[in-house]
């Protein structure tokens, strides 16, 4: 199947031509201030898989060695790369319901209120991913 997806106002499309090999949460305070919400979702694709199809984003450097690439006019987070690790943030897909995910990293940092269930592993800071190298 093919693997797409894009920012809230259409602006910025990209796809996939693999499935998704590895699937992290991120509980860390530059993660929920960069995507508003209480924990983020991030999906690696095999390297070279992913293209951007439609406009181009804007990017964002959050610490050294880190990019977070973002929709310049709706502000959707659409990547976190760093170390040659190529995300996809888990919102921006359009089917992110298909995700199988690995684990939780950062827990360290967790917000009191979210209770993990799911029996992922945690990892109370990184997990590192699987590597890939920046789309451009
Ligand atoms: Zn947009
Ligand atoms: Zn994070």
């Amino acid at each position: 199947m093919d693997w797409a997806g894009g920012c809230l106002c259409g602006a910025v499309r990209y796809r996939a031509s693999a499935a998704p090999d590895y699937a992290s949460y991120c509980h860390c305070g530059m993660c929920r201030k960069a995507s508003g919400a209480p924990f983020s979702g991030f999906v690696q694709f095999p390297e070279g898989t992913v293209e951007w199809t439609k406009g181009r984003p804007d990017r964002y450097t959050s610490s050294d060695g880190a990019v977070r690439r973002f929709c310049a006019t709706c502000g959707s987070a659409l990547t976190f790369e760093a170390d040659n690790v190529l995300f996809m943030t888990l919102g921006s897909l359009d089917a992110p319901e298909k995700v199988d995910f690995d684990c939780h990293t950062y827990t360290a940092f967790k917000l009191p209120q979210i209770h993990l269930t799911d029996g992922l592993p945690h990892h109370p800071g990184p997990a590192g991913g699987k590597g890939g190298r920046p789309i451009d």
